[in-house]
């Protein structure tokens, strides 16, 4: 609370798309783990029933016991959901399977779409000193998708970078449109950020164009190229800042992270690990 770096808590981003395979888990795990590489501290919460981040990062499923599935029922304490990551400085609330059926069990709740906002307000939350939180949001525009978005200060959408790409985003904006009306007047669109990119194909070119055209300053200047990668780095439990550091993936997502924390003030200038 008196840390002067962090006067106002950690940056609450929810990736959102509810087209699935559009990189929204590849997108959480390693801008998470760009961020944390620049010494700021960053918590995934799975909000997935496949729990693709969770093992992605090296939390198998002996260790998921208690997931964001308890959290968001109040069975369990956030000191006892979070998990340690392969990448240092990034933590994880791991989801299981669990999780799918909580659209229907929380459906008699009152407070259903907001759980998991109440549960990341705990005052337990400020004993992991985060900068950021990612939400790694099922494919859908479901009851999880929405306590994404009730918990978040901004939605990150991942777009790509293939034929109809544009086309689910008006259903997108709309839903981020009605909780604003609802649930979270201060819902802001993080921006928008093009994912497996191809240059060489004339395709990832029309996109690109047609989204800086539509969309203007939401597209974030840094794009995410299509990278072998990226793609494999998972199957090892490792981001891809990790698995391959100077990957064109991994470049790309660091660009990316510097992006994002320019805009917010958030760059310490001190990478984790160069000078003690
Ligand atoms: P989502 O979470 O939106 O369903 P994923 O992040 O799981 O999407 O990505 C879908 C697939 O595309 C995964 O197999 C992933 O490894 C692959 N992928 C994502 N981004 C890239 C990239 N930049 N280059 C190559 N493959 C990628
Ligand atoms: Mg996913």
């Amino acid at each position: 609370m008196s840390d002067p770096t962090r006067p106002t808590g950690p940056k609450i981003i929810a990736v959102a798309n509810q087209k699935g395979g559009v990189g929204k888990t590849t997108t959480t795990i390693n801008l998470g783990a760009a961020l944390a590489e620049l010494g700021l501290n960053v918590m995934i919460v799975d909000l997935d029933p496949q729990g693709n981040a969770s093992t992605g990062l090296g939390v198998d499923s002996d260790h998921r016991k208690l997931t964001t599935y308890d959290l968001l029922l109040g069975d369990a304490a956030l000191h006892d959901v979070v998990q340690p990551t392969s990448v240092e400085g990034l933590v994880i609330i791991p989801a299981t399977t669990d999780l799918s059926s909580a659209d229907i069990e929380l459906f008699s709740s009152e407070k259903r779409s907001f759980l998991l906002h109440d549960a990341l307000r705990q005052p337990a939350i400020d004993f992991f000193e985060l900068d950021y939180i990612l939400i790694d949001c099922p494919p859908s525009l479901s009851l999880l998708t929405v306590n994404g978005m009730v918990a978040a200060h901004s939605v990150l959408v991942p777009l790509q970078s293939e034929f109809f790409a544009l086309e689910g985003l008006s259903q997108l904006m709309l839903t981020i449109r009605e909780i604003r009306q609802t649930a979270n007047s201060g819902l802001r669109i993080e921006g928008i950020v093009l994912t497996m990119y191809d240059s060489r194909n004339n395709l990832s070119l029309q996109v690109e164009k047609d989204a800086r055209d539509n969309l203007g300053d939401l597209v974030f200047k840094t794009i995410i190229p299509r990278n072998v990668r990226v793609s494999e780095a998972p199957s090892f439990a490792l981001s891809v800042l990790e698995y391959d550091s100077s990957s064109k993936g991994s470049q790309a997502y660091r660009a990316l992270a510097q992006e994002l924390a320019q805009r917010h003030g958030t760059i310490l200038n001190i990478g984790r690990g160069e000078d003690g």
